[in-house]
């Protein structure tokens, strides 16, 4: 909704990545703050911060690695720039890299997470940063019209996905591992289990001769809710309501949707992988 430039005079200036993760020699020389690095001519919009997102939601839940999150920060802090980071995952890729959230978000100025998404809540998301910052976020929040009343009974179940959900992360992380495998193994789909390290599947759907518009209506006839990523990709995650059976149920619906591509239905270059 050009929501930070309606509200907030900001630009926004995505890089595009290869891998879902920027690095610190490829954001460099794209900031411009002025008689430092990258303006010399003045009529541009300086610098004045550098976002991440982890876990990428639209690269598999791909997780950052510690090295290249901390030399972004490292690099940015020496220009003087703050590092924000959208961590409406970061729970997933604690797990992965088996470290607190607290460690792996230390040189961040500022962190946002979600209490649903993979947390479970039915609703809500934390933002974190220094007292001044947090002071300075209640206003603005108050001035969006953001503010709640009656959050009690939401703050109550943001506790629970806050206390409890955590541990059980790596149950939805073992559930994508075991649909990514059934799906890879069926003809037309294509995933590599590998670049699927937390709860979100990227599925390219490109050789089935369907799109994803017809693919994600044949798996609601189903029971199952997946949506395209774009015309010939889908994308499933796991998550607190999807059990084991619920992933089976999940793929063998697939299977069910691309028997047409003729038997064996099975991918055998899979196969040998499983
Ligand atoms: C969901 C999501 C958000 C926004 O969360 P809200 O709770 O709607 O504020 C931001 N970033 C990413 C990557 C998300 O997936």
């Amino acid at each position: 909704m050009a929501a930070a430039a309606q509200f907030s005079g900001c630009q926004a200036r995505p890089l595009p990545t290869a891998d879902g993760f920027l690095r610190w020699e490829q954001v460099k020389p794209t900031l411009r703050q002025r008689g430092k690095i990258g303006l010399r001519t003045p009529p541009r919009a300086e610098t004045g911060l550098i976002e991440l997102e982890n876990t990428g939601n639209m690269w598999g839940g791909a997780v950052y690695p510690q090295e290249i999150a901390d030399e972004i920060c490292d690099g940015a802090h020496e220009l003087g720039l703050p590092v924000h980071l959208d961590g409406a995952r970061i729970f997933n890729a604690a797990t992965v890299l088996g470290q607190p959230v607290a460690a792996i978000t230390k040189k961040f100025d500022s962190v946002m997470f979600c209490l649903s998404k993979g947390l479970g809540a039915p609703v809500g998301s934390m933002l974190v940063g220094s007292r001044e910052f947090i002071d300075e976020a209640h206003r603005v929040r108050k001035a969006l019209g953001g503010g709640m009343r009656q959050a009690g009974i939401l703050a109550a179940a943001g506790l629970i996905a806050l206390e409890k959900h955590p541990a059980r992360l790596p149950e939805d992380h073992a559930n994508a591992r075991f649909l990514a495998a059934g799906l890879a193994r069926i003809r037309g789909i294509q995933i590599d289990p590998a670049k699927a390290p937390t709860n979100i599947l990227i599925v390219d759907i490109g050789q089935t001769g369907m799109d994803a518009t017809e693919f994600s209506r044949k798996l609601a006839e189903r029971g199952i809710l997946a949506n395209g990523v774009n015309a010939h990709t889908m994308r499933f995650v796991t998550h607190l309501d999807v059990n084991r059976a619920g992933c089976e149920r999940a793929f063998r619906a697939v299977e069910e949707i691309c028997v047409h591509l003729g038997h064996p239905i099975h991918n055998s270059k899979a196969e040998t992988r499983n």
